[in-house]
């Protein structure tokens, strides 16, 4: 056989795309219709898990392959769908045999080892709330979402607890359990008690009558930062699975036969609505590496693996590109259908990069953790336009809005115009509130939209271009992180009385974290004290979150009440005018 006609064969047994006429698909979508394919009656139960395992077995998927786990190591696990609902259904025995009750907060500071993943399905199961942490914070962002979060056990590994959570473990009264993933035997009694996960789990029957959570149940909590104060607790509930089932369709193109690899860390948002639950409502197969990334692993995993469908982030298609075509070269990567990317800006050569190196562009997406799931997104049957982040997602409204001195909302019609990215409120992956923090979540919404704090500018055509953020977060790396957690950390050194934070611009992590710092009385700036505030801040935070540089400036940029202007920092610090004064007002109201 010719070239040609292999080329032609192959591309013969390429599914056809779900999504192949997305005006006619949106105007005919609705998400009760998506509930009852997932086999929702009005009124009757909702839980995210039961449709993951449960419903799977029931449509003769118990022994299909639902997890690869690729450890570290080198070594390989497998569980099928039956085996994962087992595994689950263990964890769900185990935390109703602790009394850990309905609507009650399970964290999760783990590494991505399938303990990880059983857990956070038995929560669901259990009805309790999961509530994932990234295992690079440090004991401060840890300690302070567990507090919002109101913890009533998380589940860790050995050294993750030693370091990051029992020196301040007395402080959490209400957390009642600590579980460790590792260890060989429980340890101690009284407030400072730990349980070792597998010999709990081994005792526990591996059945397990799921509880009759409702579509709006609270079934997930995630944490994002803001540009001030605290954390904040995004609630998630049940219903949201109706959305990420409609968007692994749609947005991911998942088959019944797709090998699909995210990834992103559960830590994160994407790697818990993609990375757990989207692939198991499909009943496809996933697979979970433990590694964190090596280009030649990669590479490895998804030539040996066969993967179909691929998730990533720009940061690490950057470091690929870095390395250059040739070492892609070295693997078939045929099996590849359909690669996607969220998170930060996906340059266009990325785009192009991908259809040259694996055959197919990447089909960049875009969402945050307040959405869910996948809002706007390039879709497999439509031509990727590079740069742009797609075409809304059957079900949801976008639109680009402008906000007036008196709080008003206006709707920019006129393409090309950049201002506020907005959505219509009502998806079921839509945040139900900031945990404790009302007011907050009230000001998200105005004139009938939510607003995003992102700016972008929609063509002529009606596809959305990334244009920036409207508020001073950083993304790093593909973290989103608040300068004021950053700051916060800095000022609780003895010789630190003001600091800011901002994003400098870096050709592979997107953004790097800078703090600027001004000194109290009687210390001086030098490169031993700067060492000494890196150090601080890493220790504090996590290598994830700290500042990479840190100056030092006799005082920093102020409005007139006082607030510190970060912009005015960063358009000095890349050499930019620093705009007009009204930006920096406006600056000042938000
Ligand atoms: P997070 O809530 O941590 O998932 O971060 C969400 C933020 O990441 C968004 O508000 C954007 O600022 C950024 N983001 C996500 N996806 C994209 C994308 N495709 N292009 C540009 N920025 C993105």
């Amino acid at each position: 056989m010719d070239f040609a006609t292999i080329e032609k064969n192959a591309s013969a047994l390429r599914p056809r795309p779900n999504l192949t006429n997305y005006r006619a698909t949106r105007r005919v979508f609705s998400y009760e219709a998506v509930r009852r394919e997932l086999g929702w009656q009005p009124g009757g139960d909702f839980n995210i898990a039961f449709l993951a395992l449960e419903r799977q077995i029931d449509r003769g998927l118990g022994d299909k392959l639902a997890l690869r786990w690729l450890g570290r190591d080198g070594s390989q696990r497998d569980f099928t769908y039956a085996a994962l609902d087992a595994e689950a259904n263990r964890f769900a025995n185990l935390l109703r045999g602790l009394g850990v009750g309905r609507g009650e907060r399970v964290f999760a500071l783990a590494h991505r080892t399938p303990a990880l993943y059983a857990a956070a399905l038995g929560t669901l199961k259990a009805g309790a709330v999961f509530c994932p942490l990234f295992s690079q914070f440090g004991p401060e962002p840890i300690r302070a979402r567990m507090e919002i979060g109101d913890a009533a056990l998380l589940l860790t590994s050995e050294t993750l607890y030693r370091r990051k959570v029992e020196p301040w473990r007395r402080e959490l009264p209400g957390l009642r359990h600590v579980l460790l993933t590792d260890a060989e035997a429980d340890a101690s009694t009284g407030a400072g008690a730990t349980i070792a996960l597998a010999p709990a789990l081994a005792a526990q029957p591996d059945a397990f009558a799921c509880a009759d959570t409702g579509p709006e149940d609270m079934a997930l909590l995630h944490f994002t930062s803001g540009t001030t104060g605290k954390p904040k607790g995004v609630i998630h509930v049940h219903d949201a699975a109706t959305h990420h089932y409609a968007t692994g369709r749609f947005a991911l193109d998942l088959h019944a036969d797709d090998v699909f690899w995210c990834t992103a860390d559960p830590g994160w948002v994407t790697g818990t609505s993609y990375g757990i639950l989207a692939p198991l409502l499909h009943g496809v197969t996933m697979i979970v590496d433990e590694a964190e990334f090596e280009a030649e692993r990669w590479y490895g995993i998804l030539q040996d693996q066969k993967v179909t469908v691929w998730y990533t982030a720009p940061t690490a298609i950057r470091m690929l590109m870095r390395l250059g075509a040739e070492v892609a070269a070295g693997y078939d990567l045929s099996a590849l259908r359909f690669p996607a990317s969220v998170g930060e800006p996906l340059n266009p050569e990325a785009v192009v990069w991908g259809k040259e190196v694996l055959g197919t562009p990447f089909h960049d997406n875009w969402w945050q953790t307040e959405t869910g799931g996948i809002m706007i997104a390039n879709f497999a049957a439509l031509p990727v336009r590079p740069g742009s982040m797609g075409l809304p997602l059957p079900g949801i409204e976008a639109g680009i809005v402008e906000r007036g001195e008196d709080g008003s909302v206006t709707e920019i019609a006129e393409p090309d115009r950049p201002g506020e990215l907005a959505l219509r409120p009502g998806w079921p992956s839509m945040m139900r509130g900031y945990l404790h923090e009302e007011a907050r979540y009230e000001k998200a919404f105005a004139g009938g939209w939510y607003l995003t704090g992102d700016l972008a500018r929609r063509d002529a055509d009606g596809y959305y271009w990334f244009v920036g953020r409207a508020d001073d977060m950083i993304k790093t790396s593909g973290h989103l992180i608040g300068p004021f957690e950053v700051e916060s950390a800095l000022m609780e050194h003895p010789a630190v009385s003001e600091a800011a934070v901002i994003g400098l611009p870096d050709p592979v992590a997107g953004e790097v974290v800078k703090a600027f710092v001004a000194l109290k009385p009687g210390f001086a700036a030098g490169d031993a004290l700067a060492k000494e505030l890196l150090g601080h801040a890493r220790k504090r935070l996590g290598a994830a979150v700290a500042p990479r540089e840190i100056a030092f400036r006799s005082d920093l940029p102020k409005t007139r009440s006082g607030k510190i202007l970060r912009r005015l920092l960063k358009a000095r610090e890349l050499g930019l005018e620093a705009g007009d004064t009204s930006t920096l007002e406006s600056d000042e109201k938000r």
